[in-house]
């Protein structure tokens, strides 16, 4: 996995958040675990993407996204099928805004939604989903200076030596700064 950034872990902290949250949401309203896409959502949507209607390989998409910005929950009512092409479209912009959405599919999209009172605190939630992130934050930074000054000894012992040539100078600096020799004041 290539090297990003620190805040990729944070990232990834609040969108296992927000699926379990979603967990919690569901069952919380007497639904059934989500899981994969079930049938029964594939068929509501026609066996075909939310947004444009092909009936391509689909998955999952969360109308309003699980990040840190939308705080969307991985829940009935919030999980629609939809062709990688419009999911990558969709990406974390607000689903009302699709642009390959008709009439009749934001209809059925708004009524999928109603029908699941799919209504979380978002408000709430996101003083939580900030304080999440600000803590997997500090704690990813400090396991990693915990690691390198843990891994110090092991790291330095990977190189080789300076070559002598840089050594030499180095040496002449503290007899500076150490100031003359004995032999040197004879
Ligand atoms: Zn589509």
């Amino acid at each position: 996995m290539a090297l990003r950034s620190y805040s990729d872990v944070p990232n990834r902290v609040v969108r296992l958040f927000l699926e379990q949250a979603g967990r919690q949401y569901d069952q919380n309203r007497g639904l059934p675990l989500f899981g994969s896409m079930p049938t029964s959502l594939l068929s509501r949507f026609g066996n075909s993407c939310a947004y444009c209607g092909d009936a391509a390989a689909l998955v999952a998409e969360h109308v309003v996204p699980i990040n840190r910005t939308a705080v969307g929950l991985h829940a009935w009512g919030n999980i629609v099928p939809a062709c990688e092409p419009c999911n990558k479209v969709k990406a974390g912009n607000p689903w009302e805004g699709h642009p390959r959405l008709d009439g009749p599919r934001r209809s059925a999209i708004a009524a999928y939604i109603a029908e699941y009172r799919y209504k979380p605190d978002v408000t709430e939630l996101r003083i939580v989903v900030e304080k999440l992130y600000e803590l997997a934050d500090t704690q990813t930074r400090a396991l990693i200076d915990f690691g390198l000054v843990a891994s110090r000894p092991h790291i330095a012992g990977l190189h080789t030596p300076p070559p002598t040539d840089l050594v030499t100078p180095r040496r002449e600096l503290d007899q500076v700064v150490a100031g003359p020799t004995d032999s040197a004041t004879r």
